[in-house]
């Protein structure tokens, strides 16, 4: 057993299935760039990476060019997609490290170009989400692309707001709009080889365009894919979870009827209550939103948390699990039996999204890799 209070079992065969399943979904001309930024969403983004590059990832995408770094230092040699962009201090260390910065402005393109970056890029062409990437017609594209001396831009790419929303037209826009820059650029003849817009709702809800050369599949690896709204079509694929996450029990009280629990006594206890005290707060990542209603499943059954969560310890009903003692682990995420948590449910519970929930797991969770 884990001699931790809590930490999370990241299962790389779990990882590594997952990432077959897209490559099947996709097929054999597609590149996949597995998404590892924010540490691999919180699954830790050196040994997640590894186990990709070992099953046949070429491409991987972070978010900032410290994070390519440290996949580098690590001795991963696959290409590095820097998709947050490079600023000015960081072009250095993006050359010497051979990451493969996007490019978010026209402008910045012919400053690449005038400062002779050796390394390929890709430019990002905002579409509609209005975040990062370049507002620009096609035909601007165009006398971008072509009046580079020596730059060489590799990849096109957007990035879908909307992609799993089957009550909005804002995908399909989207699309028209990329696809009017493709078409142009295959006109002028500079098309750039690799053409990519698709992230994990893109490809399980089956957005990708034929023309698309990579996808680039964050979420999906670690085995979520977000709900989609309106009338979906099947999923493209299926995962399963890669993470389960456990706390150990580090304190156990029987209370009276009546008893006050945590900060600001938000939960008064209606009967006598048998209640456990788990080793993982809101600094671990347990959202703060789940006080007084999440749940965790603690003896195989699904315990209700009590009162508020606090930095370092939540408390849960365990008046159903009367043979947990202290030391025992329960399951934050994860399955116990039949009963199961996951992240998209803590996540749904707390009004918040799967990946922040993922990505909030703390530095305090030890994380153990599970080769199988
Ligand atoms: C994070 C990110 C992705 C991955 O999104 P998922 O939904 O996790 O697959 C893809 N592209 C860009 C530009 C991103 O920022």
């Amino acid at each position: 057993m884990t001699a931790e209070r809590t930490w999370a079992e990241v299962s790389l065969g779990r990882l590594a299935e997952n990432y077959r399943r897209i490559e099947a979904a996709v097929g054999a001309d597609v590149l996949i760039a597995p998404v590892v930024k924010a540490n691999a969403y919180g699954h830790g983004a050196v040994d997640v990476s590894r186990r990709l590059a070992e099953e046949g990832a070429r491409y991987l995408a972070v978010n900032c060019v410290n994070e390519g770094v440290v996949l580098r230092e690590s001795g991963i040699s696959c290409r590095i997609l820097v998709m947050g962009g490079v600023l000015r201090f960081e072009r250095a260390a993006c050359a010497e490290w051979r990451l493969t910065p996007v490019v978010h402005t026209l402008e910045e393109l012919r400053d690449l170009d005038a400062a002779s970056l050796n390394i390929p890029v890709h430019l990002m062409i905002d579409t509609g989400i209005t975040r990062l990437g370049a507002q620009a017609t096609a035909e601007e594209v165009v006398n971008a692309l072509s009046g580079l001396k020596s730059l060489r831009v590799e990849g096109l790419m957007s990035h879908f707001a909307s992609a799993e929303c089957f009550d909005s037209r804002q995908t399909e826009e989207q699309i028209a709009c990329f696809d009017a820059v493709c078409q142009a650029l295959r006109a002028a003849r500079c098309l750039p080889p690799v053409l990519h817009f698709s992230g994990t709702s893109g490809v399980a809800y089956g957005r990708r365009s034929s023309s698309m050369s990579l996808v680039r599949t964050g979420l999906a690896v670690y085995g979520y894919i977000p709900p989609g709204t309106g009338e979906t079509p099947p999923l493209a694929f299926t995962v399963d979870p890669v993470l389960t996450w456990r706390a150990r029990l580090v304190g156990l009280k029987e209370v009276p009827e009546g008893t006050c629990i945590g900060y600001g006594a938000r939960f008064r206890a209606p009967r006598p209550m048998r209640i456990g005290i788990v080793a993982a707060g809101y600094a671990d990542g347990v959202p703060h939103r789940l006080s007084n209603g999440g749940q965790f499943v603690a003896g195989g059954r699904l315990a209700t948390i009590l009162g508020a969560v606090s930095m370092d310890l939540t408390t849960i009903d365990l008046s159903e699990a009367p043979s947990l003692r202290i030391g025992d682990p329960v399951t934050l995420i994860g399955r116990e039996g039949d009963v199961s948590m996951d992240a998209q449910k803590m996540a749904h519970a707390a009004g918040e999204i799967s990946y922040s929930v993922l990505c909030g797991i703390g530095n305090r969770v030890k994380r153990v890799y599970l080769p199988g």
